[in-house]
Formats: structure tokens, sequence, C-alpha cells
């Protein structure tokens, strides 16, 4: 009889435990496309017990696809870039809804107003040539990108231009305006802090897909099997404004959030931005990182770029052919417009309003237009009033484009806070110079799984900033969904 019991516990034991990894619990962390992916991964193959846990009352995460005018605009990404490899293209390409976007915009300069059409565009052409993200620049190691371009920019500005000291002096004013511009990729807050050689790698062809009105959002729904049949939907379970501020882990996890709701699990994949783990990972993960961890997290390179769209009842910009305004200040009306417009942040004598670099128009939307700005005074600016910032973009196109337009003000704006809000702290991520000393790359180091003692995954980190060539876009982060979610298939195959 105590035989029978014996072998009864042994067996009941066994059972519980192989039954218990049939069926694995995941706690995902975060609905942006990596948490997605991830479920939907699992999901797919018939992994029933899935929760996503996401701090915000929405999906998507730096995906935020909000209707505005006439059609969808994109606060966070907006371009599927490129073809070849691109897991958001494949996704979607029998669709037929990714459109090419015309970025062409025109040149316009503080004092002198319009700049020479096609002086204008050569400049442009010339920035363009000289920065492509794509980072395989084998001479350039060591260097920052803004190093990089200064000195290629300078050295074919001055060869160009020497024998026409005007055209030259446009060309040196517009260095800010690369800066920028290098900015709007990089997503630093200075060009001094990206390595101008990096691990990032461009997919082959069109770069700058856009969604033809219907927003980035149709990747995510097209992964969620919503699009094009709702009926045909996974089921996905999301608790929404679930912040989880604890990953206490050993042979599993517990993840506790700000509510004091807790949830255990087999697994859990944590997707939140780089920004979030630099701010928080000291308080979430008990026991902590290791030290390799905390050093990635330290020096991959995150900042922020900021847009402002606005909807104007009155289109009074033309009406045709119109591809956006590029601004270049002339260094003497840089000094003077904190005087001029006085309101809002200035940093070392900078206004604010020198960060605004571009306004662009958008598919299918007539009356909005949208406002780019970049640069290391982002963090002050998001946190500027409505009524100042549409005061000063008013006063900017004015500045640059009164000549030419009736400028009235914005009926509504929409504006984004991507560095305030504490799920993102910022908005895409880069290689730093002080990385790439590292013989494993910061984003391998970043991807590597949190093991218990006999080597099993508890905790995997997913997102765009632990892709070691598409960090920084929405394929990549989908990539990395993909991986923790293989990872942890192959573990119970
Ligand atoms: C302005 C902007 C423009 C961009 N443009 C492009 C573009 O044109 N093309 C492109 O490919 N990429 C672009 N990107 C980058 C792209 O959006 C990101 O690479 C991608 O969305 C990252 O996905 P992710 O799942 O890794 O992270 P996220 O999208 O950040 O998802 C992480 C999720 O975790 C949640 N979260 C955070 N903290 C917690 C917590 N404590 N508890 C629970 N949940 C939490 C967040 O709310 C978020 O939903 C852009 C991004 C921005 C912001």
């Amino acid at each position: 009889m105590k035989l029978l019991k014996l072998f009864l516990v042994v067996f009941l034991q066994i059972y519980a435990a192989t039954s218990s990894l049939a069926t694995p619990s995941v706690v995902i962390v975060g609905a942006g496309p990596a948490g997605i992916a991830a479920a939907t991964r699992l999901l797919e193959s018939n992994y029933k017990n899935i929760l996503i846990l996401e701090a915000e009352n929405r999906i998507g995460g730096r995906i935020n696809s909000v209707f505005f005018g006439e059609a969808y605009i994109d606060l966070g990404a907006e371009w599927c870039h490129g073809k070849r490899d691109n897991i958001v293209y494949e996704l979607v390409k029998d669709f037929n809804i990714l459109r090419h976007t015309e970025i062409s915009s025109t040149v316009y300069h503080s004092s002198k107003k319009n700049v020479d059409e096609e002086f204008g565009k050569e400049l442009i052409q010339i920035m363009e040539s000289i920065y492509v993200p794509d980072g395989h620049r084998d001479e350039v190691e060591g260097k920052s990108v803004g190093q990089y371009c200064i000195e290629k920019y300078n050295s074919t500005i001055y060869e160009k231009y020497q024998k026409y000291p005007e055209k030259l002096e446009l060309a040196k004013s517009s260095t800010d305006l690369f800066h920028h511009i290098v900015l709007s990729s990089e997503g630093a807050f200075s060009w001094f802090e990206p390595s101008a050689k990096s691990d990032y790698k461009d997919c082959e062809g069109d770069l700058n897909l856009n969604w033809n009105g219907l927003g980035y959002k149709t990747a995510l729904e097209v992964l969620m099997k919503k699009f094009p049949d709702p009926s045909k939907r996974l089921p996905l379970t999301v608790l929404f404004n679930k912040e989880v501020v604890k990953v206490l882990w050993n042979d599993s996890a517990e993840v506790v959030c700000s509510d004091k709701t807790s949830f255990e699990a087999d697994h859990v994949i944590f997707t939140p931005s780089i920004g979030v783990l630099k701010q928080n990972h000291e308080r979430i993960f008990s026991p902590p990182l290791p030290l390799s961890k905390k050093k990635a997290i330290r020096q991959i390179g995150f900042g922020a770029v900021m847009k402002v769209a606005m909807h104007f009842n009155n289109r009074w910009w033309s009406k045709t052919n119109f591809t956006g305004f590029h601004f270049i200040w002339s260094e003497d009306d840089k000094a003077i417009v904190s005087k001029e417009f006085p309101e809002g942040p200035l940093k070392e004598g900078r206004s604010w309003l020198t960060e605004l670099f571009s306004i662009i128009p958008v598919e299918h939307n007539p009356n909005v237009l949208i406002g780019w700005l970049t640069g290391d005074m982002i963090p002050q600016i998001e946190l500027m009033a409505n009524e100042t910032l549409v005061d000063g973009i008013e006063f900017l196109l004015n500045k640059f484009v009164g000549h030419k337009y009736n400028i009235t003000k914005p009926d509504a704006i929409i504006r984004t806070f991507w560095y305030s809000n504490p799920h993102f702290r910022g908005t895409y991520s880069y290689q730093t110079v002080e990385a790439r000393k590292n013989n494993v790359t910061a984003e391998m180091e970043l991807s590597k799984p949190l093991l218990n003692l006999e080597g099993r995954p508890i905790v995997l980190f997913a997102g765009e900033a632990s892709h070691p060539y598409f960090y920084s876009t929405v394929h990549g982060a989908i990539e990395t969904g993909y991986r923790e979610a293989d990872r942890i298939i192959n573990l119970y195959k």
C-alpha cells in the first residue's frame, strides 16, 4: 500500500510537471509590435495561456495611428522602410495598401526667403548622399555621425561652391538643417552621439512606403488577423492600464503591476522600450539584471523626435504639387529669434523654434500639415502649452513663407509626448560610439534571456532595441517578438 502511495505521488508530480510544461503560461509585457508579434506567434502555435499586460489604454506602443482631418495620421511609426527581408512588407504586400511617399520639401531661408528650387534640391541631395542610415562605412569606426557628416559635407560644399560665395554661404547655413534631418532618422538628441559606423541595415526597395491614409496600425491588424477579415481575428488577451513595476523571477516569474495586481507565469517576454529599461530596470527586476545587460542598457542610445499635426480649416498652402517646407536659418536670424518670439524654452541662447526644421503634408489629408522637431530641446518643448506651440509655429511660418502665403492658425492640433511619457521615454534606439567598443553588440546583449539554474529562459527580452541590425524600426521589433516566442516554442518541442 505504501509503495502504491509513493508511486501515485511520484506519478502526480511528474504529471503536474509535464502538463505545466505542455501548456506553459506566458506573460508578455507591452502590446507594441514586439509584444503583439510574440503573442500571435504563440497563439498560432497553439499556446493558449498567453496574457499581455499593457501600461497604456491602447494597443500599438510606438505605433499610434489616430484619425485626424480626413484620414489616419501616424504619431509614431509612419513609413514601412524597404521591401526585401522586411517582415512588415511581407505581411501586407498582398493587400495593395502601401504607397510611395514623395519627400522633397522646398527649402526656405529665414532672411532670403526663397532659395532657388534647384539649388535647394541639390543641397538636400548632397545631404542624402552623405548620410545614409545603412551604417556600413568601413573607414569611420570610432567617429560619430556628426563628425562624419560635417567633414564630408564641408569638403563637398567647398569643392562644389568655392567659386560661388553666395551659394557657399547658404550651404554653410544649411548644416543645422542637415543636423536635424539626420536626427529625425537617428532619433538622438545630438548627431555627436550615434556612431557613424553601425550595424543598422536598410531593407532594399522604397524606404518610405506610406499606409495610404489607413495608418501603420494596419500592420498590427494584419498581424492579429483582424485585417482584412475581422471575424478571423486571433483571440489575444490584453489587459490595459497594467503598468508592470516588478518582475520577480527564479524558476518561474511573478509580474506585479502598479495597481497591486500580480500574475504568475512560466515565462515573461519583456518588450518595453530601452528608455523604460534605462529608467526602471533597477526597480523592476528581482534578482537584478546581470552587469553585462545593465551595461548594454546604458550604452544603447535613445533620444526623441517630436511631431505636431495641424489641421487648418482653410488650406493656405499650394493646392497642387506641394511637398512641404524645409527651413534654413541665417546665423543673424538665429541669434535674434528668441527676442522676436520670446516664449518657450531656450538653450544656450538658441530658441526652440530652430528645432522645427520641416513641415510636410500627409496622404489623403488635404488640410493637415505635420511639423517635425528634433534636437536636444525636445524634452522641454514637450512641456510647452499648446497655445505657445501654435503661436510659435505661426510665427515661424510667417517668417519663412509669409511672403508667399496667407498663414492662418490651425483649428486643431495633435502633438506627441514620446519623451515625457513614462511608458516610452523616447522614440527609437541607435548605436552609440561607446557601445561599438564591445565585442558583443549591446543589442545582442540585451536580447539574452535571464535563465534559471537549469538554464531555462524565464525572462526573455524583445523590442526594437534588441534587434542586431533592424533596431529602431517596426520590422525589427516584430522580428524580435517572433524570436522570443520561438525561443519558448523550441523549448517545449
Ligand atoms: C515618432 C516615431 C516615428 C517612428 N517612425 C518609424 C517609421 O517610420 N518606421 C519604422 O519602422 N519605425 C518607426 N518608429 C519606430 C517604431 O515605432 C518602433 O521601433 C517600434 O514601435 C518598437 O516596437 P516595440 O514593440 O519594440 O516597442 P513599443 O512600441 O514601445 O511597445 C512597447 C509597449 O510596452 C508598453 N509598456 C512600457 N512600459 C510598460 C510597463 N511598465 N508595463 C506594461 N507595459 C509597458 C508600452 O506602452 C508599449 O505599448 C518610430 C517611432 C516613433 C516614436
